[in-house]
């Protein structure tokens, strides 16, 4: 028995439920509102309305809908499947077993009173945050194929024959960390991990699964630590094993987020039996040879599926450049789908009822990208004639965005060519370290990051601004008054450099976003962030301009309120993309530049308001990092052009800040250097400072704020440990440079924490200032 390998397909689905439901079950769960039994039901429920909603949208061929759920998250899924990370004893035969091995799950996920829980990180360049196995020498693998097999017969009693995805054994390895002590690493145990791979795939067999999806998306990446060729030399060691199993499902091995290098020829003779490769206009744009490649690599005895549909982007597909990309394969066995899971976009654009109407129209979301790759394949075979509504609604949207003038600001892109061949560097630091001695800053300044607790108060009165409950007047009253809080507080506290707290901002993206043109919020276009928290990502559709001031107002009346200085604080243009959905029609770099520009005019409104100091933060400059370690040199000199662009015409006396959300600093030192920010705040109390070792190798001579205050955590650290780690910074930078600051923003927190460790930092720094021979 082998079935065919379905003419369309997605690899991936959002989990999270249309309206959100598995977050709002997975939440009543944690908090005991419903029990074990009552989450399976309402997940259950959730997963086989997913099943027939796709049968309906055209993936009704068998094996053509993948199995993609996740309670929480698939990597954490698939370690448990092979004993990466050992299961609770018992799996899952009875009820009690059943309800301990959900404990269990959430244990490892959310960590307990007893244990932390994994560690988290972001998965390749997507905002999706996964769980990081551990492996221990002692970790012994063993399959434990009853998870994956549950969700194959639940939906194959609702009439589906599902196909199972595991996260491949490479990249699972790959995206593994060694428990501390280890002296094996990681992907050293791929040959036996494998094996274990092996026993899964034949205990899908046996209950009759003939296609199962494994995802390889490290095979596309320059991972710390393994070259591309390494990767490429594991999966070849690995499929070639896998493939020789006697009893086995065929295996159709994923390759999303760009395109394969040393891993596409491994690959095509590995006797995988389909290929999935990311067709993206978006990969082709970076990569523009790869159709040539696949189509001149991969045999035909291999089923190519073609991921022409962004999986990641939420613009409608171009179908008949898609078309073209297919058919220009010249190859029979090919098959359609999304570049990558779609668990990257929200549910459906018909949910939405307040965009723009013309930029709605313009948008594909999951169920809308299922509607294009059923309609691609129809076209594959019968031609466009095969779906008329889609090719011409295509058409359609092809033009009228070309054409738009809500897209295209004759303006913004005169002045953003104008700027194109400026450097944005401001004058030497030399005159500004002068220029700025004005701000009467003393040794070891203490700020903070920017938020203050967002209380109950605070947001009730932004959400009854927003439903119109509140008027302007009143709402901005209530602002003020939190804004007279926090300052009153400051004061009390004794911190140098005051900020008012963003009580405004329900998020510092999605607030530019809602005060700029060319951007678009909506109401429902929630993602998976990871576990049951989502974001909602503004879109970028058009050309940016800043029709009237953002955040001066605020700023000037926090500054009125106090002698001290008051920092302003902007969100850069690089973590404003980031954290959106971005135009496919123009390069990234000239969305960069134009939100450069409009942050520009509110740093001189800023500026002409009096505020001296500014901090543009860009905690996502890393992320945006290409997975190709040849293309970072190109991003980084745009994405730090555009941050420049920023304060390009500043005075000498204003001191511009930063802020950046990680330690991990060494790579990208120079790029930070070049940000040529007056000073810039990390995130270093959890990793103990390492983060100033790669500051003396590099010879960074800026003001630097290395947070030693670790606002992730409920806990309110001692004078004493605080004391220790700026003793520990002063062995590094002089007190005249160094900050005194928390990690991050402290909008999670809540106030009792926040003042206790707020007076402890200035405690810490005083006794600094008084006991150590400071040197200048
Ligand atoms: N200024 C922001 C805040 O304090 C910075 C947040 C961040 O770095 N993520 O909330
Ligand atoms: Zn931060």
């Amino acid at each position: 028995m082998t079935t065919p390998f379905p003419t369309a397909t997605i690899t991936g689905y959002p989990r999270i439920g249309a309206r959100r439901e598995q977050k709002k079950a997975l939440e009543a769960y944690w908090a005991g509102r419903i029990d074990a039994a009552d989450f399976t039901r309402s997940v259950h429920t959730l997963r086989i309305d997913t099943y027939r909603r796709l049968a309906q949208l055209g993936l009704s061929e068998d094996y053509a809908i993948p199995a993609s759920y996740s309670h929480y998250d698939h990597v954490l899924d698939t370690a448990l499947a092979v004993g990466l990370i050992p299961s609770a004893p018992g799996d899952g035969g009875s009820d009690t077993d059943a309800a301990t091995a959900l404990e269990h799950y959430f244990a490892l996920a959310r960590g307990t009173a007893q244990r932390a829980p994994l560690e988290m990180t972001k998965w390749f360049d997507t905002n999706y945050h996964y769980l990081v196995p551990e492996l221990a020498d002692s970790t012994t693998f063993a399959a434990h194929p009853q998870h994956v097999l549950s969700l194959v017969a639940e939906a194959k009693a609702a009439g589906h024959l599902v196909r199972p995805v595991l996260v491949g054994p490479v990249t699972l390895l790959a995206l593994t960390k060694s428990s501390p002590g280890a002296t094996t690493l990681p992907l050293d145990r791929l040959d036996e991990l494998t094996l274990v791979f092996r026993d899964l795939l034949t205990a899908l067999s046996h209950a009759g699964v003939d296609w199962v999806q494994l995802d390889e998306p490290a095979l596309v990446a320059d991972i710390p630590g393994s070259t591309d060729a390494r990767l490429a030399e594991a999966a070849r060691r690995s499929y070639a094993t896998l493939a020789t199993a006697v009893d086995r499902p065929q295996l159709f091995v994923t390759t999303p987020y760009g395109s394969l290098d040393n891993g596409l020829p491994t690959l095509a003779e590995s006797g995988v039996d389909a290929l999935g490769v990311d067709l993206s206009a978006a990969t082709r744009r970076i990569d523009p040879d790869y159709p040539r490649r696949l189509a001149a690599t991969v045999p035909a005895s291999i089923r190519l599926v073609a991921g022409v549909v962004d999986g990641r982007n939420v613009w409608a597909d171009d179908l008949v450049s898609s078309l073209d990309v297919l058919t220009g394969l010249g190859r029979e066995s090919v098959s359609v789908s999304t570049s990558t899971s779609l668990l990257h976009v929200p549910y459906t654009v018909s949910q939405e009822t307040s965009l723009p109407v013309d930029v709605a129209s313009w948008l594909s979301f999951a169920e809308e990208k299922v509607t294009e790759v059923e309609a691609l394949a129809a076209a594959l075979t019968d031609g466009a004639v095969a779906r008329p509504e889609a090719f011409n609604r295509a058409d359609r949207v092809r033009r009228t965005r070309a054409s738009s003038t809500r897209v295209h600001n004759a303006e913004v892109a005169a002045r953003t060519a104008a700027e194109a061949t400026n450097d944005g560097f401001r004058t030497d630091s030399a005159t500004r370290i002068a220029a700025q001695e004005a701000l009467g800053i003393p040794d070891l300044p203490t700020t903070t990051i920017g938020s203050f607790p967002q209380t109950a108060e605070v947001r009730r009165a932004r959400a009854d601004h927003r439903a119109g409950r509140l008027d302007d007047a009143a709402y901005e009253q209530a602002m003020r008054a939190e804004i007279d809080r926090v300052i009153g507080l400051q004061e009390e506290l004794g911190l140098d450099v005051l900020v008012h707290g963003e009580p405004e901002r329900n998020d510092m993206v999605q607030y530019f976003a809602e005060h700029l043109d060319g951007f678009t919020t909506t109401e429902h276009g929630w993602v998976q962030s990871y576990g049951s928290r989502c974001t909602r990502p503004p879109i970028l559709f058009g050309d940016v301009s800043r029709p009237e001031p953002i955040t001066v107002g605020w700023s000037r009346y926090a500054a009125s309120r106090t002698p001290r200085p008051v920092k302003g604080m902007l969100t850069g243009p690089v973590t404003i993309l980031a954290w959106s959905f971005v135009r496919d029609d123009v390069d990234l770099r000239i969305s960069a530049d134009q939100i450069g520009l409009a942050l520009a005019d509110e740093v001189a409104d800023l500026e002409a308001a009096g505020i001296g100091i500014i901090q543009v933060d860009e905690p996502a400059l890393r992320e945006l990092l290409p997975l190709r370690s040849r293309d970072r040199a190109e991003y980084l000199d745009w994405s730090v052009r555009a941050f420049r662009l920023v304060s390009a015409h500043v005075s000498p006396q204003t001191q511009i800040h930063t802020h950046l959300c990680y330690s991990e600093f060494g790579e990208i030192i120079e790029a930070i250097d070049a940000l040529d920010a007056d000073v810039t705040s990390i995130e270093a109390a959890r990793s103990r400072m390492e983060v100033l070792d790669d500051i003396d190798g590099f010879g960074f001579a800026r003001g630097i704020g290395p947070g030693i205050y670790d606002i992730h955590s409920p806990r309110v650290p001692s004078v004493e440990e605080l004391r220790e780690l700026i003793e520990a910074a002063l062995k590094h930078v002089p007190a005249h440079r160094l900050w005194i600051n928390p990690d991050c923003g402290l909008k999670t927190r809540d106030y009792p924490e926040v003042r206790a460790s707020l007076a402890n930092l200035v405690a810490a720094r005083q006794e600094v200032l008084e006991t150590v021979q400071v040197t200048v």
